[in-house]
């Protein structure tokens, strides 16, 4: 899924202005992404028209590539998707107790999942989970054992006990006289939905009417997840979702295609076998999760930044005079600056490591402290004219910058040079400029 998304963005990456061709090739490929990842071809279509929409709309912004921009939105609409900004765990009941109740296919990870929430609330609250498979001694038994491991209060069956409306009724009174606020109901499972399993299901709803249902899916499901998500959504009125598995080489795409479905929050996500293994689902992580790419995140606020932060009026003036000015330099330099350092910008990229090697020192964050510095040393005069720098000028600004006379060559060359490409564009207002290669 990494490589695919990889590509798509590689077809924009030389890009300097988008065309509707460009968007749709690129935004094709996010699709073929997605399907691959195993997202369910009608919310993949959503997704990407969202995406091609607004991408056509933007405008190309100075100092971000178009590549970045089509990343950026991609991990937006993403997160978008997947339920927004807030990460959630379980809603709590208004008045104590509050019952959650755990569904899902047998393996799916239930047992395991109700313990590791119980151990997880066990700081602020004082949480029971209760067995109610009245089938399956070893059932009860597991999670006896993994309740006494995480040290958490466990209520099951009798031997031979066969009324689940007892068994749910005697968890409460023992629940209420232990003053545990928070009842976690592990239910059975079947390996295929069937009636008897659904019918066992709305029973146990009718009688502990539970704060939350949520259906634990096992990340590898596949599209396979959209049928459980329907199946138990319409029997049960879902509140959550919880993915398990996902430490695996699972695609992560069963729990967008579920999301689209049931259309209900996704609370946890299961990142391994240790009952520590759990995570709050955090949309913005599993955009990242899904696109393999880095700290998109960051780098959808940098692209947010950069688009306030650009300065085109005053760009579209220099244009006008075809002439830079050591102060218009300095203003791209900190425009670049606050875009934060250049290696954290170039790492965030797909292939980044490589682009990094290639341009090598040339990237370095501290070399445009120094070309801050050079141009800060410089008198107004200077600036303004640069021409009359020369050797024992040089050497003070070298001294006074704390650099070199070698780079304040450097800096007077790169302005030198800044001026050619400026000429050139004179004319060409509002166009946009972007640093060249050298710098
Ligand atoms: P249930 O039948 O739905 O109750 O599923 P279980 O809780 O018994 O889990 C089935 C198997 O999946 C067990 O071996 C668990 O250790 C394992 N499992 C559950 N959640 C995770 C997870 O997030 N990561 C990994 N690697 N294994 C998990
Ligand atoms: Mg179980």
């Amino acid at each position: 899924l990494k490589k695919r998304f990889e590509k798509a963005l590689g077809l924009l990456k030389n890009k300097g202005k988008l065309t509707e061709e460009d968007v749709s090739e690129a935004v094709r490929e996010v699709r073929r992404a997605l399907l691959e990842g195993d997202v369910s071809l009608k919310v993949a279509k959503e997704l990407t028209q969202k995406i091609k929409e607004r991408a056509t709309q933007r405008e190309v912004l100075d100092s971000i590539t178009p590549a970045q921009q089509i990343q950026a939105i991609v991990y937006e609409e993403l997160v978008n998707l997947m339920g927004g900004k807030t990460s959630k765990g379980i809603v709590f009941a208004p008045k104590p107790p509050t019952v959650c109740m755990m569904v899902g296919l047998q393996g799916a990870g239930k047992t395991t999942t109700c313990v590791k929430i119980a151990k997880k609330l066990k700081g602020g609250h004082k949480p029971l989970v209760v067995a109610c498979d009245l089938k399956r001694p070893a059932a009860v038994e597991q999670l006896q054992i993994l309740a006494n491991t995480a040290g958490v209060g466990f209520f099951g069956p009798k031997a031979g006990e066969g009324d689940l409306k007892k068994l749910i009724r005697d968890a409460m009174e023992y629940a209420a006289s232990r003053l545990h606020d928070v009842i976690i109901l592990d239910t059975a499972g079947r390996l295929h939905i069937d009636d008897e399993l659904m019918r066992e299901l709305v029973e146990i709803k009718e009688i502990a009417s539970p704060t939350e249902i949520m259906l634990v899916l096992d990340a590898m499901t596949g599209q396979e997840a959209i049928r459980v998500a329907e199946a138990f959504h319409g029997e049960l009125a879902l509140t959550g979702l919880i993915l398990t598995k996902m430490d695996g080489d699972a695609r992560g795409g069963a729990l967008l295609s579920a999301k689209a479905v049931a259309d209900v929050p996704v609370k946890y996500i299961g990142v391994g076998e240790k009952l520590d293994d759990i995570e709050v689902f955090d949309p913005e992580q599993m955009a990242q999760r899904i696109l393999g790419m880095g700290d998109l995140k960051a780098l959808a606020e940098k692209v947010k930044e950069a688009a306030e932060g650009v300065d085109m009026e005053k760009v579209a003036k220099s244009l006008t005079k075809g002439k830079l000015t050591m102060e218009d330099l300095l203003q791209q330099i900190r425009q670049i600056k606050r875009m934060g350092p250049l290696e954290k910008i170039v790492e965030m990229l797909p292939g980044g490591g490589k682009i990094k090697e290639l341009a090598g020192s040339e990237m370095d964050d501290k070399r445009l402290k120094h070309i801050e510095a050079v141009i800060l040393s410089m008198t107004p005069e200077e600036r303004r004219n640069p021409k009359i720098i020369k050797g024992s000028r040089r050497k003070r600004i070298a001294y006074g910058s704390g650099t070199s006379v070698q780079m304040v060559n450097q800096v007077l060359s790169y302005h030198k040079n800044m001026n050619e490409i400026f000429k050139q564009l004179k004319g060409r207002k509002g166009k946009g400029f972007r640093l060249p290669k050298g710098l």
